[in-house]
């Protein structure tokens, strides 16, 4: 059923500008060492925990990421989201390996289906960044890796279900795949008439820019689907001049931007850095939409910030920026039907 690849996204000269995005990805950093000596970081101190945090979860950075972290600066923000440590192996109470219960959503091979009006499709498992507090960092993504009849059983669910009005490209991180894959994708789902709108779960444009390419530009404002792209961006300085013009690009290829963000202890756990963010991120043409309170998984809670300093920020926010540069501070509670809101004044 998914066949429809447009040649001419195959012949296009822009296959350099993947070239450049494939070779970045493939020589992201994936050994503790390597980063370390990259950031002039004190093995001593570091290399032990790294090494202990990577057994767990594997390192892994793209030079675009690396180049925006402060070399010598164990407690930069960026490098905080990337950096193994050895907390990672302690079990924590409550903390578990699906906080979202997503493996039980399952209802295909690689289709989730946590509300009724949208479906969660597991492009692919691959990231283009390891993010240490990541909530699917212990998801089984080799049991939903999609051979093509899996693909056909998918387009089946997804035309049958006249409820569904969404569909959502996640993963793992959907922009990993090929524009090929990504183009067909779209084009099947396109056929559907109940389908209304395409979103894309992804941290790709912000990681290696350079992935809002030619040829992903070329398939991208094809579709009749309305796109929505969310992004996941954590700190301000993650927003630099690459980042900024890739996310114009897709703007000027007609997708809507929206930014979710997780709230992170010792990386955006402060008033000034989440309102600077915002800032930023209006000034880049992405819409704060989503500041989620952290997903107790295990590996991670290093990183948890309780309920009650989350709505003391977002408080602050309220009172430096005006309503719509605020995103709503939410928690994701297996099994309701959206994202809860956290009652600021509770
Ligand atoms: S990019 Fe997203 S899915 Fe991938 S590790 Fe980071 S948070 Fe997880």
């Amino acid at each position: 059923m998914i066949q429809r690849t447009p040649t001419r996204i195959e012949a296009r000269p822009a296959d350099n500008d993947s070239a450049s995005w494939q070779q970045l990805l493939s020589g992201a950093i994936t050994s503790p060492t390597a980063l370390l000596e990259r950031l002039d970081l004190d093995p001593r101190l570091w290399l032990q925990g790294a090494e202990e945090g990577h057994r767990l979860f594997a390192i892994r950075v793209p030079e675009p990421y690396l180049s925006r972290i402060t070399r010598g600066n164990p407690q930069d923000p960026l490098l905080r989201q990337v950096l193994p440590l050895s907390e990672e192996g302690v079990l924590a109470d409550g903390y578990v390996s699906d906080p979202l219960q997503e493996v039980t959503a399952s209802e295909t091979t690689g289709l989730i289906r946590k509300y009724q009006s949208r479906a969660l499709l597991m492009v692919t498992g691959q990231c283009a960044i390891n993010c240490r507090y990541c909530f699917r960092r212990h998801f089984p993504y080799e049991e939903h890796r999609l051979s093509p009849l899996d693909r056909d059983r998918v387009i089946d669910t997804l035309r049958q279900d006249t409820r569904i009005n969404e569909v959502i490209f996640s993963g793992g991180d959907p922009l990993v795949a090929s524009d090929r894959l990504l183009a067909a994708w779209t084009a099947a789902i396109g056929e559907i008439p109940h389908i209304r709108r395409l979103r894309i779960h992804t941290r790709l444009p912000v990681v290696i820019p350079q992935r809002v390419c030619d040829s992903l530009l070329a398939w991208l404002p094809e579709t009749r689907l309305q796109t929505v792209i969310v992004l996941h961006i954590n700190h301000p300085a993650e927003l630099d001049l690459a980042t900024r013009l890739a996310l114009a690009r897709l703007r000027a290829a007609g997708a809507t931007l929206l930014n979710q963000s997780v709230i992170l202890r010792g990386v955006n756990d402060n008033a000034e850095v989440l309102t600077e963010l915002s800032e930023a991120l209006f000034e880049a043409g992405v819409m704060p939409y989503y500041l989620h309170a952290f997903d107790p998984v295990a590996g991670a809670h290093h990183f948890d910030v309780s309920d009650d300093a989350a709505r003391a920020l977002v408080r602050t926010m309220l009172a430096s920026l005006p309503g719509f540069l605020v995103p709503k501070l939410v928690r994701e509670i297996p099994g309701k039907a959206g994202k809860t809101p956290i009652d600021l004044f509770a």
